[in-house]
């Protein structure tokens, strides 16, 4: 279909023909548990909504949309309470074994030799660095397009970080432009799974070889996606996990690094125990700390937390990318509306974000910014995301702290050279002019939920001349 030809009636068409999600019964959520109905539903007929969408609600209209949407985190009484209480009454609170019960699931879960669970996914990140002895003068080769955790990890161990630009079609570290960031100062690359979509780690990996560059993966947004059927997090010498709050297996705080190498993974243990014994970092208990360390134990409610939240993680993943897949289909349609690709060979992604690139020219100029504020209008929440990491002042304080001004030479820690040697243009358009996001939530309602965001934009879109001439107004 060209974007000419593009009519309500064909988009209404579309929407009634194509099956591909799953139709959910409406009273999935009511008890804060989801279940995957066994086989597809018929797909729905195409949806009233679009009789009575004529006026946008930021216009006066009625929004599309007035129910609420599934409240984060989620937790069921009845399943996951026993657990938490059986800790609180045991009085041990403090890392034992349900934090190593956990640590075991999770494992498995990511098909990982071993897991560590800790305080964090920033300290993780921290954790896994440090233990593969990268620190100051070493560069780490990052994407801009993250969550600040990811510098500030990189910056916490005293090496330097350098941005490689994104791929907008995926969001994600553009492969191609690695090689043309390494230096001899260079030791790894950390590429970020963000917003839950596979980095391409296919590609990726070869270029690590190549270079003799370790691989630390920033897989915090990326529980249990998949490349080929084999879990992000398990493709470099380390994967690290976050299980806040806000996150798709949430304990409050938490976080993992899991890894198939027996030797790091007791360094990491020993690390996060103040650096006494532990496996081959040996030592007779009692005779001493042995290496440099640091406090990063997990508490055993959070570990509670976790071991109930796990098939509530599976389930979901399973469910928002069936709903991901019919939400981009339908919007797809839409001209100005680009969707997330997904890299070959990914089998499961995990959605902790929805994203979307939205392109103003094809809704008659109207700003992304209104664009926004029209959507949400419609009871459709959704947000622009990150900001360029890239060209915020922590750098510039970074290096003038006093270890940064000790470990690297003068020249290194000049703003301008770094900044103009950092510049990612890609970045910078996805940031600041066309990303959407939709939470992860969103993504767990029914189909019908889905056609309501998708009707929502295409509401925006038949009227975006209007909504355009009361924004500039
Ligand atoms: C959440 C997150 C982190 C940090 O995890 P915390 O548990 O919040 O410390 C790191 N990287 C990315 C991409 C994240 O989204």
């Amino acid at each position: 279909m060209s974007k000419r030809s593009y009519s309500r009636r064909e988009f209404i068409r579309r929407n009634s023909l194509t099956g591909l999600g799953v139709t959910l019964t409406p009273s999935l959520l009511a008890d804060g548990l989801t279940r995957i109905p066994q086989q597809p539903l018929d797909p729905i007929p195409a949806p009233a909504i679009f009789a009575a969408a004529d006026t946008p609600a930021i216009l006066g209209g009625k929004p599309i949309r007035t129910n609420e949407w599934p409240n984060w985190p989620m937790w069921h009484a009845e399943t996951d309470e026993k657990r938490v209480l059986e800790v609180l009454r045991s009085g041990i609170w403090s890392r034992a074994g349900v934090t190593t019960e956990f640590e075991a699931k999770w494992a498995e879960t990511v098909g990982a030799k071993r897991c560590l669970a800790v305080v964090n996914g920033t300290n993780a990140l921290i954790a896994a660095l440090v233990q593969l002895d990268i620190g100051g003068g070493d560069e780490v080769l990052i994407p801009p397009y993250t969550f600040i955790a990811t510098v500030a990890a990189v910056l916490a161990t005293g090496a330097m970080p350098v941005f490689v630009d994104v791929d907008p079609e995926t969001f994600q570290i553009d492969p191609a432009r690695i090689e043309g960031k390494i230096t001899p100062r260079t030791r790894a690359i950390m590429p970020v799974h963000i917003l839950g979509l596979p980095a391409d780690m296919t590609r990726i990996m070869p270029i690590a070889r190549k270079h003799n560059l370790l691989v630390v993966e920033d897989a915090c947004q990326a529980w249990l996606a998949e490349i080929d059927h084999k879990k992000v997090g398990t493709f470099g010498n380390a994967g690290c996990f976050s299980f806040q709050n806000s996150k798709n297996i949430p304990m409050g705080e938490g976080g993992a690094i899991v890894s198939d190498d027996e030797a790091f993974m007791d360094r990491c243990y020993s690390y996060h125990n103040f650096g006494n014994p532990y496996g081959s970092v040996v030592g007779e208990v009692g005779a001493g700390t042995l290496m440099m360390g640091t406090k990063l134990r997990l508490a055993e409610y959070q570990a509670a937390i976790g071991l109930a939240q796990l098939p509530r993680l599976q389930e979901q993943t399973v469910l928002r990318n069936k709903n991901a897949e019919y939400l981009k289909a339908q919007i797809g349609q839409i001209p100005g509306i680009v969707p997330y690709k997904l890299y070959p060979g990914v089998t499961q992604a995990a959605f902790h974000l929805f994203p979307f690139r939205y392109q103003k020219e094809a809704f008659k100029g109207l700003p992304r910014a209104d664009f926004l504020k029209a959507l949400n209008a419609e009871g459709i929440p959704c947000a622009s995301g990150y900001a360029p990491l890239n060209k915020m002042p922590y750098l510039a304080h970074a290096f003038q702290t006093k270890n940064f001004r000790r470990m690297y030479a003068r020249d290194q820690l000049d703003i301008n050279k770094y900044n103009a040697r950092n510049e990612c243009p890609q970045n910078d358009r996805l940031c600041n002019e066309e990303a959407v996001w939709f939470t992860q939530n969103m993504l767990l309602g029914s189909q019908a939920d889905m056609n309501e965001i998708a009707g929502a934009i295409d509401k925006i879109y038949r009227n975006a001349d209007k909504i355009k001439s009361l924004a500039t107004k």
